[in-house]
């Protein structure tokens, strides 16, 4: 009689953290959206921010807007994953979420920037996959920042000036992706959640998995 209880069942394994780092208007946005919509596994990490909100955007779903001393608090008790100073403001990530997923086999996806994701790299470099989104173009980057509109054209001009900046990070990641189409992006960046959570050191479950089939010998 066999002991195997996996035959058919998922292999336990330990999320992964997946960054999506792009200059702003480079598109990021709208795959994430897409990707949490047909990816029940994978959930958001919603920042901290002392920027001010956006019109359309939503306390606790956009982000958790918090005053500077709010901010700097969760600093001092080292409540966050990474934080970084990114144009005028502060961002960083809530380290609960993202330990609680991850430690029960989900993923978590992140939209920050390079300096967060060096932080992510140097502190657990084994759950992270990152991908840099490129715009096609720096034509077309301004004008879907335009189209965008949430922003006054002097926060406009501002962000083109730094998408320059932003994107010499790109060979930092580990995936790159021309944002040409969303939809080609969007499976794009399904194959290489795919890939990821096949990787062996991700499937905790093996070592009983393949204990199991010998055990059925
Ligand atoms: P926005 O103000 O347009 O929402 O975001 C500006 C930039 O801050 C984006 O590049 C975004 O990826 C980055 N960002 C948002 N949240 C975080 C965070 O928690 N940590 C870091 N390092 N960057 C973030």
């Amino acid at each position: 009689m066999s002991s195997f209880t996996n035959a058919g069942g998922p292999i336990a394994r330990r999320g992964l953290m997946l960054v999506l780092s792009s200059p702003s208007g480079a598109g990021k946005t709208t795959i994430s959206r897409l990707l949490l919509e047909s990816e029940p596994n994978l959930s958001m990490s919603i920042s901290v921010t002392t920027r001010p909100p956006r019109p359309a955007e939503i306390d606790g779903k956009d982000y958790f807007f918090v005053s500077e001393a709010h901010y700097h608090a969760m600093v001092a008790d080292r409540a966050l994953l990474e934080h970084a100073r990114v144009f005028d403001n502060y961002y960083g990530t809530p380290k609960s979420h993202v330990e609680n997923e991850l430690g029960r086999g989900r993923d978590v996806l992140f939209d920050i920037d390079w300096q967060g994701t060096q932080q992510l790299a140097a502190n657990a470099r084994q759950d992270l996959v990152s991908i840099f989104v490129l715009p096609p173009s720096l034509t077309e980057l301004a004008r879907r920042l335009r189209e965008r509109a949430q922003d006054s054209e002097d926060v406009v001009k501002k962000r083109m000036g730094r998408a320059a900046d932003e994107m010499s990070h790109w060979p930092e990641y580990d995936y790159a992706i021309i944002n040409h189409d969303v939809q080609e992006s969007l499976a794009r960046v399904k194959a290489i959640l795919t890939a990821e959570r096949l990787r062996r050191h991700r499937q905790t479950g093996l070592v009983e998995f393949v204990n199991g089939m010998r055990g059925e010998q």
